[in-house]
């Protein structure tokens, strides 16, 4: 793949710190952008968007499954050139799928190049993805992915998932992403904020950081200069102009470095924070960090500094061992936190990982049980939070207007697919999906809220 410039070259970006090759089994894609910056955009957008579903990226053609090659048919020469690509795709891969400005021409690609897998044309990168999906399938795992359950339903235009590292060098013992994705590798700096620019530049308007361990990032850079990486990453993706959340950030104390430029509004006020539980015994089985108590003081000195901050967090019920005790010390742990979205799993044995030969595994109806009350009282706390939003203005992004002109929004506290929505039911004459609007929220459920426009 030698037909791009280096700086042009989407897949050599994170090829300069994300060494080694995909992980086993892991489904890995090329990519070969030819022509105008415009191309690049897609081809940016196309891996962000692989990258985010746990597919590889390959630098060459034998390590991967499948190629796109991004065309261009501006010129007879640019077509000419762009066949050229395909045809040293299936030579050297064999399996190739063509998008791009020549996509628009997909009788003739064909006379020439029959065996390819899929054409699509100039910004189709939906199709594209489609195309990908069939080639080589996701191989979704709940336990190792980014994106939720939904999967692979293709993002919206107006948001977009920014995966800033891979890997995890913790060794939480109910989980295997460390054996699955390896240790933490996080991307440049540079490709990420670029990666960035170019989604702002087409039209993105929410970045929802991803990673296996967002907090860490860069923190296994040798010759790093700041400590936390993390925070002028935040910073400068701030300046973008875009909604920008945060996503799996690990509870380290420099986490709350990150509040103040929540409060100063470059970053979301939002975080969603994975505490898994708040009984320092069964955090200690666990081997995760932090003792409840003191996370209480963190989430207090947070909310001192950015009073509007939502926290959304996950939780294990029913982890082995955990006794009533524990489960009620999580529940009234909860009560105190007042956790604004939290995410309740029950605890089941994933191969490979070490919680499954400790003792005193949970019954299965215990685990119901439990499960139910943490949701319960999750419950009620959601309805009492946004309840207190009746009545105040914000600014909400369209994610969808149906035929009967109801828009489908999502306020600041909502991350796509995962937490709530708020609804507008009339006046939406004139709006569009992706345009911020501000609205007046009239009514509130247990998840969503219903609101006006106020223009
Ligand atoms: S921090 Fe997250 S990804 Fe890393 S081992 Fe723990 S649960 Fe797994």
């Amino acid at each position: 793949m030698s037909q791009n410039p280096p700086d042009l070259r989407p897949d050599l970006a994170p090829r300069a710190r994300i060494t080694g090759a995909p992980r086993s089994g892991q489904p890995t894609i090329g990519m070969v952008s030819l022509g105008c910056p415009k191309a690049l955009v897609d081809s940016e957008r196309i891996l962000t968007r692989l990258r985010a579903e746990g597919y590889g990226i390959s630098p060459d053609y034998t390590g991967a499954d499948a190629v796109i090659v991004n065309t261009c048919g501006f010129l007879d020469s640019a077509k000419a050139e762009s066949l050229d690509a395909i045809g040293e795709a299936l030579t050297e891969n064999g399996r190739v799928i063509v998008t791009g400005c020549l996509g628009a021409e997909p009788d003739y690609i064909r006379e020439h190049h029959p065996r390819i897998l899929a054409v699509t044309g100039p910004h189709q990168y939906e199709q594209v993805l489609d195309a990908v999906h069939v080639a080589v399938p996701p191989s979704p795992d709940p336990f190792i992915d980014l994106l939720p359950a939904a999967g692979v339903k293709l993002t919206p235009r107006h948001y977009s998932y920014l995966k800033i590292s891979e890997g995890c060098n913790h060794k939480c013992k109910f989980c295997i992403i460390p054996d699955m994705r390896g240790r933490l590798a996080s991307r440049p700096a540079r490709a990420v904020l670029r990666e960035a620019e170019k989604l702002v530049e087409s039209g993105v308007k929410e970045l929802l950081v991803i990673s296996q361990d967002t907090s860490a990032y860069g923190t296994d850079w040798k010759d790093r200069e700041a400590k936390f990486p993390i925070l002028d990453l935040a910073r400068d993706l701030g300046q973008l102009g875009a909604w920008v959340r945060m996503h799996y950030v690990y509870p380290y104390p420099h986490v709350r470095e990150l509040i103040p430029l929540m409060a100063e509004g470059l970053v979301l006020p939002y975080m969603d924070i994975p505490f898994q539980h708040a009984h320092p015994d069964t955090l200690r089985r666990m081997a995760r960090p932090a003792a409840g108590s003191r996370t209480l003081d963190e989430i207090a000195a947070w909310r001192a500094t950015c009073p509007d901050i939502t926290l959304r967090s996950t939780f294990i019920v029913g982890y082995p061992g955990e006794t009533e005790e524990e489960f009620q010390t999580l529940l009234d742990w909860l009560d105190e936190a007042q956790l604004d979205r939290v995410g309740c799993f029950k605890y089941e044995n994933v191969e490979g990982a070490r919680s499954n030969a400790l003792p005193d595994h949970v019954a299965e109806e215990v685990k119901q049980d439990r499960w139910d009350r943490f949701m319960e009282k999750a419950q009620a706390i959601s309805e009492a939070k946004l309840a207190a939003k009746v009545g105040l203005r914000m600014e909400v992004l369209i994610d969808d207007i149906d035929e009967d002109g109801i828009a489908t929004c999502r306020t600041k506290s909502d991350a796509p697919e995962i937490d709530g929505n708020l609804f507008i039911d009339e006046g939406t004459e004139g709006l569009s999906v992706g345009d911020l609007v501000t609205v007046e929220v009239d009514e509130a459920g247990e998840y969503d809220l219903w609101g006006r426009t106020h223009r």
